[in-house]
């Protein structure tokens, strides 16, 4: 299908931040966007437009049941000034899979690299340069169809917007604080675990707001059925150094299955390090930190990379992980997932794919 291009007006382009240093966090977009509706039983009209708001009806299906997929990844600028972009053909896979298990119909998955590719051909000038910063990409789609009666819509729109962005946590690449959530749970078996749904992060909110009142940045999810198995944070899937080896949750269907996750775990291999990947209860993880077997432990998505943890906090206890500061394994995993999105250390396994 061929992509129609629609440029902004130039005096109506938006002026891009004025200082990258001090890049938040999904609040600054680019001036255009690419949308393709679908009805009538398939995908049509893919597009580039100037960014602008959507009109939907109020009866909108996603406005009442939820109905909306989306992805997250991110384009780098090399020190050649190229633009790469970080294994986006497994997020757009990824993307599939939840339009899947929420009754969206497919898209075509080589459409929607090129187009992304087309929409940063055209605003990828928007990209920062500065250390930490990127581009930070949001395909989604929603169900447009006006219409009340609970079933899959038969009407869509996806729509992918640009922004440049700084580190997700305001902390950046420091040691976040984690309250182990004892009672709300974020995914069920045979629940939305393991795709990405909105309606997943809307379940989330309360019981993460609750902990950012106690002054904590995230909240450790456990296993919803025994409240005892560690599963995963937020937005990143978690590791946990236990006598030198890496400990991560198995992809069970109630843990997202990260990009970052599965990088990680070749980047642990490919430096010799253990990694394992098996259920850990919260008694193990609290046991083997006061035996000083737990060194280090950290998050690991997209937006944040790896997020080093300094402590956690589990009923009305609070545990320090090691010293509290960035361990070594830590270090040295964001040193190679960094240095191989950002075009400072050489891309040995495939995983960067230039705009042009
Ligand atoms: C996106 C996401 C992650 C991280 O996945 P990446 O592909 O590494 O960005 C982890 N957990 C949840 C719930 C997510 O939505």
């Amino acid at each position: 299908m061929e992509i129609k291009i629609r440029r902004q007006l130039p005096t109506h382009l938006k002026p891009h931040p004025a200082d990258e240093a001090s890049l938040g966090f999904g609040d600054i977009y680019t001036d255009h966007m690419f949308k393709m509706d679908y009805y009538d039983g398939s995908w049509r009209d893919p597009r580039i437009e100037p960014y602008a708001p959507l009109l939907l009806d109020p009866s909108a299906m996603v406005l009442h049941y939820s109905q909306t997929i989306f992805e997250g990844l991110k384009c780098y600028r090399h020190p050649d000034g190229r633009l790469a972009l970080f294994r986006p053909r497994d997020n757009f896979r990824r993307f599939n899979t939840s339009a899947e298990r929420m009754a969206v119909p497919p898209l075509d998955e080589s459409l929607l690299l090129e187009a992304l590719k087309e929409l940063l051909k055209i605003d990828g000038t928007w990209t920062p340069s500065h250390p930490g910063a990127s581009l930070y990409i949001r395909p989604t789609v929603i169900a447009t169809e006006p219409h009340l009666g609970v079933r899959p819509a038969r009407e869509y729109l996806h729509y992918i917007i640009l922004g440049p962005v700084g580190p997700y946590y305001p902390e950046g690449f420091a040691p976040i604080k984690i309250y182990v959530e004892p009672s709300y749970t974020r995914a069920a078996p045979g629940g939305l675990g393991s795709i990405k749904a909105g309606a997943s992060y809307a379940a989330s909110l309360l019981a993460t707001e609750l902990a950012h009142r106690k002054g904590y940045t995230q909240l450790l999810w456990l296993d919803a059925i025994t409240h005892r198995f560690v599963e995963e944070v937020g937005s990143m899937n978690m590791f946990f150094v236990v006598d030198g080896t890496i400990v991560t949750a198995p992809l069970t269907g109630t843990i997202l299955p990260g990009i970052t996750r599965a990088s990680v775990l070749q980047v642990a291999k490919d430096l010799g390090i253990r990694a394992e990947e098996r259920a850990l209860s919260v008694e193990e993880l609290l046991e083997t930190q006061k035996n000083g077997r737990l060194s280090e432990c950290f998050g690991a998505g997209t937006a944040c990379v790896i997020s080093p943890v300094g402590h956690l906090s589990y009923k009305d206890e609070v545990f320090q992980i090691g010293d509290g500061g960035i361990g070594e394994i830590s270090q040295k995993l964001y040193d190679e997932l960094v240095g191989v999105q950002y075009g400072t250390l050489p891309d040995t396994r495939g995983w960067v794919e230039f705009v042009e």
